[in-house]
């Protein structure tokens, strides 16, 4: 009898487990006094969201569902939208350049607006089913905010303490900005040049390779475009959210992938954040990661290039495909498995395998009405 059965599946402790009985215990001090929780999740729409995707957007519904009812109070969800993540790569001369997502052109939308399309349809039915409303903010907006232009300032100004912090092997800022004419960004800043004009802004110069040197410059008060890494990125929501909710009485909730926890948003985020003079912490959760056979966290790329996960259902990899595999029964037993570790935190604080979501998907009572 095989070893891989559903009965057979164990749940240690581990750290948080033995903290804590529920998640939302975690936040009953916190929302005291606060009208609602706003719960964010970021991702770069670039390709159809696969499994490990769609488990994270789950599991961030399911979460809200179940603050909500153990802290009675409303929870909405606010997706990040990374537009400005790179579409299309270019190399001249040794230099690379980068486009965004939403600069490239699909038929006649932009690459990122393209994938939304799949997000959208995911995020509007788990809404219905939990009641959770979401909104989507896009990368833009936020950037535009003088809240976190005048971070970026700051973090600017304390390069010499927040470089090695965020930057730990290449230390550098990775900041950058579009030609205004063809839309390509001098993606590791070759030929970029930071300057700062006064104590409040700061020009930045670069070169396209077409059409020549082009500049921005960044103060709280005006809107000039900028693009970033992900751990500027990371470090300005953050900082953002820190501030928003004690502007506007929320409590945010930051979730993100498996692969985000541990040293990332200790040594990386927290310490950035104290060296700014940030006297709190957004907080933040995990979702369990999906690992394939080796331990390593399942990649759509890896596949894409490798064909690493040629064994595996198409389902699995491609959100498009999922319900010609498995039926609207396949994500109802998604969402089924996403509450279950939202309500047990021994379920939540750990990872699973493609081999267990194999095992779950097709269980035959699943689609026996089919
Ligand atoms: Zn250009």
């Amino acid at each position: 009898m095989s070893i891989q059965r559903l009965d057979n599946v164990f749940y240690p402790l581990g750290g948080m487990g033995y903290l804590v009985k529920n998640i939302s215990d975690l936040f009953q001090e916190k929302v005291k006094g606060k009208g609602s929780i706003r719960l964010c999740f970021s991702a770069q729409p670039n390709s159809y969201p696969h499994l490990g995707t769609v488990m994270s957007i789950m599991v961030l519904f399911a979460i809200g569902e179940h603050l909500r009812e153990r802290l009675n109070i409303p929870v909405y969800m606010q997706f990040d939208k990374g537009e400005h993540c790179i579409g299309d790569k270019k190399i001249v001369d040794g230099v690379v350049y980068s486009k965004s997502l939403e600069d490239v052109d699909m038929g006649g939308i932009s690459k990122a607006d393209f994938y939304m399309k799949s997000f959208n349809q995911i995020f509007t039915r788990l809404s219905e089913w939990s009641s959770i409303p979401y909104k989507v903010k896009n990368y833009r907006e936020l950037q535009g905010e003088p809240f976190v232009r005048g971070t970026l300032l700051n973090i600017l100004r304390r390069g010499k303490y927040i470089i090695p912090i965020i930057s730990p092997s290449e230390r550098k800022f990775h900041l950058r900005f579009p030609c205004p004419i063809c839309k390509y960004s001098d993606k590791h800043g070759h030929y970029q040049e930071i300057e700062f004009r006064d104590f409040n802004s700061v020009q930045l110069v670069s070169n396209c390779f077409e059409h020549g040197k082009h500049s921005i410059v960044i103060s709280e008060e005006n809107e000039d475009f900028f693009d970033i890494n992900t751990a500027l990125y990371d470090l300005l929501l953050g900082a953002y959210l820190i501030e928003t909710d004690r502007e506007e009485k929320t409590v945010s909730i930051m979730i993100d992938g498996g692969d985000y926890a541990g040293v990332w948003p200790m040594l990386v985020h927290s310490e950035a954040l104290l060296e700014l003079g940030f006297h709190s912490i957004p907080n933040r959760l995990f979702a369990p990661l999906i690992l394939d056979w080796s331990g390593a966290k399942f990649s759509k790329s890896l596949y894409v290039k490798h064909g690493a996960y040629s064994y595996l259902p198409k389902g699995l990899l491609d959100f498009s495909q999922f319900e010609k595999d498995y039926g609207s029964k396949g994500f109802d037993r998604l969402w089924i498995e996403a509450r279950e570790w939202a309500n047990d935190p021994v379920k939540f604080f750990r990872n699973y395998s493609m081999d267990y979501f194999n095992l779950i998907l097709n269980q035959k009572e699943n689609y026996l009405e089919d």
